[in-house]
């Protein structure tokens, strides 16, 4: 027990020193400083100014009405002879708590408005988002009006309503972080893990959306008090006997002409406090790298405009479960038919994955290689649905360890690929949520699924983390992630794939982000996985010397199908298709002649939104014909499993008249 408490703490300790030393870094600004001190001054006035100065400022003085400034008066008397700078002085307590308690309805509103949308479906959630839409288009003081009518006059309905007309700006604000955050690899971890809408907005969303959250809400307190203060000017807010700045600036107005400084004293007060707010939250949001979304609070117009599309069909949860079959001898883990993805684009659908196919057995590792676009992860994300609306995947067949990932609701296929499906994303400092520790991180797919109770889960993740090879695991566990190297990381999103029981890992360009030696205990590491517990392993990647080393098929892919599969082994000297081919001379080698320029693939791929008609690799290939350009060669099987989809395949080029044609046929013929 004593260890742990002491391990929690110094896992806790950097973090928090971090975020000391953001905050510390913005109060050393000239600004911030100004700015901190300002705001310290009003909130301390606002605590202690009603203890000292209550009584003079409630003394009615009948002798002494609308005087001007004075000695003893400094900005003069009101129309009972009150001292008017000791009422100001004493109304900044009501004004600011005021100011305050609209701001967290406005926050609160805000933010349940905003990640509304991450919890309900796809309609809801459009419908959420098209009434904040709306709610946003309109000027927050005439939101905050019309709700003042709503509420009625007085204090109670003015704070609802400039929390209610302040809502719809946090709330497209809330909407905008979430989004950015579901958007990140730990997010599509969790979900593939299989952790519910709601979890993964409490446990991973919220706390990363806390810090811009609360900047932004310091600097929509200085427009709530801008508003309040208008509220009781206009007779809508604070009523008399009780006075906050907007009620004595509103007394003060009839004498404006006669003591001016005595109508200006509360509207100096609204400027200096609002200003203390808003400078405040503007040196937080620059000194810790924010973009401040609300300006003025109300002013939504300064809103990141993004939509939210995360969700899918409520309906789906309806469906009835498919049976998890589990793994069959000779059955494919993973059976891919035409699987196709679609977007909406301006001229029409776009289709960045085209009628892909293939298969993957118990045990068996097969690399995608292909370019930067040509549709490698989104064939992956499409496969553990992770493709959100308004895209679209279609399929004649999508069925994973025998159960149609096509039918069947949300909640059939977390389960299934939470317990028997790991993914490891390119990133490893993204696939970490930041603010969790990495035990837990694990421990909450045995929770979820295994129904594990806290300890044990933990207990489990302690002991997977061991399994790929994290030194010290158990003190490991309690740390966050910024805390791990990016290799030990990337084991450890490894590991927490092996919290189930897992039957096909797909690596999504694993090795990307690491260096030599750390990619080789990565790659190292999912062969040992691989062979332990015959676990199917899609490797994704760009880099075909990685592929052959670890895969025993290859698929290549261009511009969104796959255009060979081939044996691994005969990828560096047997591949039959010119964009294989290509591929593989690009790679240097020992044997290299430095003097000479590298072999390149000549032009640029081919863009989804704008596929030629016929084979989409003619205009870069060295061998294209006449039929190339007309007639989209299928994918052929040659009656051992090696597929290509190439009307000359197998040919090698003669020196034709093709920009860039030479460099690769003659790195060709000279490989081959
Ligand atoms: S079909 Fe024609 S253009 Fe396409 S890869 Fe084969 S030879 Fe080249």
């Amino acid at each position: 027990m004593t260890t742990s408490t002491t391990l929690d703490a110094s896992a806790v300790a950097p973090r928090r020193s971090a975020a000391r030393a953001r905050w510390l870094a913005v109060l050393r600004t000239p600004v911030g400083a100004g700015a901190g001190l300002l705001l310290a001054l009003v909130l301390l006035l606002a605590l202690v100014a009603p203890l000292l100065w209550s009584g003079e400022a409630d003394r009615i003085d009948t002798s002494d009405v609308l005087q001007g400034a004075s000695a003893e008066h400094w900005v003069g008397t009101d129309a009972l002879g009150r001292d008017v700078f000791a009422r100001v002085l004493v109304a900044t307590r009501l004004s600011i708590g005021l100011a305050l308690a609209a701001t967290s309805i406005a926050v609160v509103l805000g933010l349940l408005l905003g990640c509304a949308p991450l919890l309900l479906g796809r309609r809801g959630g459009r419908l959420v988002t098209a009434g904040v839409n709306i709610a946003v288009a309109f000027p927050g003081l005439l939101l905050a009006l019309f709700f003042a009518v709503v509420f009625g006059v007085g204090m109670t309905g003015a704070v609802l309503a400039i929390g209610f007309a302040g809502a719809p700006a946090f709330a497209r604000l809330s909407q905008t972080l979430a989004a950015g955050i579901a958007d990140r690899d730990f997010v599509s971890a969790a979900r593939i893990a299989g952790v519910g809408r709601f979890r993964v907005l409490v446990r991973h969303v919220l706390p990363n959306i806390g810090e811009p959250l609360v900047v932004n809400a310091t600097i929509g307190a200085g427009g709530a008090l801008l508003a309040f203060a208008g509220l009781s000017f206009l007779g809508l807010g604070v009523q008399a006997p009780s006075y906050d700045w907007g009620r004595l600036l509103q007394d003060g107005l009839s004498g404006i002409y006669i003591h001016p400084v005595a109508a200006l004293a509360p509207g100096v007060a609204i400027v200096v406090a609002g200003l203390a707010f808003n400078l405040f939250g503007e040196a937080v949001a620059k000194g810790i790298g924010l973009t401040t979304a609300l300006g003025g609070g109300f002013a939504p117009g300064r809103a990141l405009r993004r939509e939210e599309t995360r969700r899918r069909a409520a309906a789906a949860d309806q469906t009835p479960p498919a049976t998890d079959p589990g793994p069959e001898p000779g059955r494919p883990v993973l059976d891919v038919q035409d699987l196709s993805v679609t977007f909406p684009g301006a001229a029409g659908p776009v289709r960045p994955v085209r009628g892909v196919s293939f298969r993957i057995g118990r045990g068996e590792a097969v690399g995608v290689v292909g370019e930067s676009g040509s549709g490698k992860s989104l064939t992956a994300l499409a496969i553990a649905r992770l493709v959100e609306q308004p895209g679209e995947v279609t399929a004649g067949r999508l069925r994973f360890q025998g159960a149609d990932l096509l039918s069947g609701g949300d909640r059939t296929h977390r389960r299934l690929l939470g317990t028997s499906f790991a993914m490891v994303f390119q990133d490893p400092m993204t696939s970490f949520n930041p603010t969790r520790r990495i035990g837990r991180q694990l421990a909450e797919v045995a929770q979820e699924h295994q129904g594990m109770s806290r300890r044990a889960a933990l207990a489990r993740a302690v002991d997977r983390l061991r399994s790929v090879r994290v030194p010290a695991a158990e003190r490991r566990a309690h740390q966050y992630p910024h805390e791990f190297s990016g290799g030990m990381r990337q084991r450890a999103m490894i590991g927490m794939g092996l919290m189930g029981e897992p039957s096909l890992i797909v690596a999504d360009e694993p090795t990307t982000a690491l260096d030599v030696t750390v990619q080789r205990q990565v790659l190292d590491l999912l062969a040992a996985v691989r062979a332990e517990d015959d676990v199917a392993l899609l490797l994704i990647s760009h880099d075909v010397a990685v592929v052959g080393q670890v895969c025993e098929r290859v698929l290549v892919m261009y511009a969104g199908r796959v255009v060979e599969d081939l044996p691994a082994d005969r990828l560096r000297t047997g591949a039959r298709h010119p964009y294989t081919r290509a591929l593989v001379a690009a790679v240097p080698d020992m044997d290299v002649d430095l003097d000479q320029p590298l072999p390149v693939i000549p032009g640029r791929p081919v863009d989804p939104a704008h596929q030629p008609p016929g084979c989409a690799y003619a205009p870069r290939c060295p061998l294209a014909s006449a039929r190339c350009t007309d007639e989209d060669p299928a994918l052929a099987d040659d009656g051992t499993g090696w597929r290509v989809a190439c009307w000359h395949a197998g040919e090698v080029a003669a020196d034709r008249d093709v920009p860039g044609a030479a460099p690769v046929a003659l790195a060709l013929g000279e490989r081959a």
